[in-house]
């Protein structure tokens, strides 16, 4: 199973700390994140990250199309509710969340859903995305 990594800018920080407290599970599954992100994890915790382009060079583009093709199981997407953005990188953002929700992928905006998927993940509850989605 996949997890894909984003963090705006404000949650970077944050996105560290979860890894770092949570490394012991993540290191269970094949991770990738955008640029930024994904550097400041890997440094962060040692896990092996594939990283995309860093988010305005098209990371999560790159993440959103494979999502597209059911290579991504979990997103952790800690967004920044407060950053002035551009119409364009709003619209990326969204197009990612929308993307899950045609797909069915389970994702979390905030640290609280994070840890519920994460804790999910452990118990075995996401193990039906290696055998097909029941949704579809
Ligand atoms: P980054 O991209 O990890 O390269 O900073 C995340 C974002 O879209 O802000």
């Amino acid at each position: 199973m996949t997890i894909a990594l984003i963090a705006h800018d404000a949650k970077k920080e944050l996105m560290v700390q979860f890894c770092i407290a949570y490394c012991g599970i993540l290191s269970r599954y094949t991770l990738c994140a955008t640029g930024t992100t994904g550097k400041v994890v890997g440094e962060a915790t040692g896990l092996p990250i594939q990283k995309y382009f860093s988010g305005p060079q098209g990371g999560g583009e790159q993440i959103a199309a494979r999502i597209c093709c059911n290579e991504i199981d979990v997103l952790l997407f800690f967004r920044d509710p407060n950053a002035t953005k551009s119409a364009a990188a709003e619209a990326n953002d969204m197009t990612l969340l929308r993307l899950c929700d045609v797909h069915n992928v389970p994702v979390a905006t905030n640290i609280a859903t994070a840890e519920a998927l994460i804790m999910a993940l452990e118990r075995g509850d996401l193990d039906w995305r290696e055998i097909g989605n029941p949704a579809l």
